[in-house]
């Protein structure tokens, strides 16, 4: 009996084993995956935009016979787009680094949400400039815990996505409430909506749903972002779509601290 026992966890061993190898073989497949990602957004996302500013810079400085005044603004402004673009991503980039090294989430204390969205609709003003931005969210939320910089810039990269994948002229919707243990907060949008299967793999790095989606100015890091700091906030983030139009909605929950009893009530 005991030799058929021993056998027996030999085989049960050797599948442990044979498991926890294909498990790691996924792993470093997936961080090969990343790091080969990284490497080909690196070079896109840094080259393009590069590109972009030392040609426009380089006829500026100089400029061929007959450009216009209108020529200058217009190469003046290329610079400062793709530098603009490039900030974004370095900044994408050291955001991800505040993730994994897990350095998130050091200042957090309790703030109303409808005060950080307000701060955050003010730094997108000029990227929602095209679209109607209707938000409804009751004053009197309870307060969350949260690193204000960090929400904000979930906010700001959901915004942002809206903006950029809603076409001009539709709704981009702010709504939030509170149920018994959270404040939920949603981003709405009107078209295109994420396809069923992508729902999930938005939050993937460097995932993005169409391929047109590359051309746009996104590093494909905004989401990942969002995922990795909410939850280091101690909230969840989901991608759904709306259910009686088109348009994605993005909805954040974040758990209200415990109450102590109030006195007055148990009389
Ligand atoms: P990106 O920099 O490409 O915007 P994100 O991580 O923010 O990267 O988003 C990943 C992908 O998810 C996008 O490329 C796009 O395909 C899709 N996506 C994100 N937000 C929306 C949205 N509001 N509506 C439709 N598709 C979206």
């Amino acid at each position: 009996l005991l030799d058929a026992l021993t056998d027996q966890a030999a085989v049960a061993i050797e599948r442990i084993q044979l498991v926890d190898d294909v498990e790691r073989a996924k792993l470093a497949a997936e961080a090969d995956r990343l790091r080969s990602a990284l490497l080909t957004s690196i070079s896109h996302d840094l080259k393009t935009p590069l590109a972009a500013i030392l040609g426009a810079a380089g006829m500026l400085r100089e400029p061929p016979e007959g450009l216009a005044k209108d020529d200058e603004t217009e190469l003046l402004g290329t610079v400062v787009d793709e530098s603009e673009r490039l900030n974004r991503f370095i900044a994408n980039l050291l955001d991800m680094t505040r993730i994994e090294s897990g350095a998130t989430a050091p200042n957090a204390g309790l703030h109303f949400v409808g005060d950080i969205v307000g701060t955050a609709l003010q730094r997108t003003l000029k990227i929602t400039a095209g679209h109607r931005v209707a938000v409804d969210i009751p004053a009197d939320l309870p307060m969350i815990t949260v690193d204000p910089v960090l929400f904000e810039q979930v906010l700001f990269n959901l915004i942002d996505n809206a903006a950029k994948y809603a076409p001009e002229g539709t709704t981009i919707g702010l709504k939030g409430w509170a149920d018994s243990s959270s404040v939920v907060l949603q981003v709405i949008d009107e078209e295109p909506g994420i396809p069923a299967g992508d729902l999930e793999r938005v939050f993937d790095s460097f995932y993005r749903v169409r391929k047109v989606d590359q051309v746009r100015a996104g590093t494909g890091l905004g989401l990942s972002i969002c995922r990795g700091f909410v939850e280091a906030m101690g909230g969840t983030i989901m991608a759904a779509n709306r259910q009686e139009r088109t348009g994605a909605v993005f909805t954040i929950r974040m758990p209200t601290p415990k109450q102590t009893p109030d006195l007055g009530e148990l009389k």
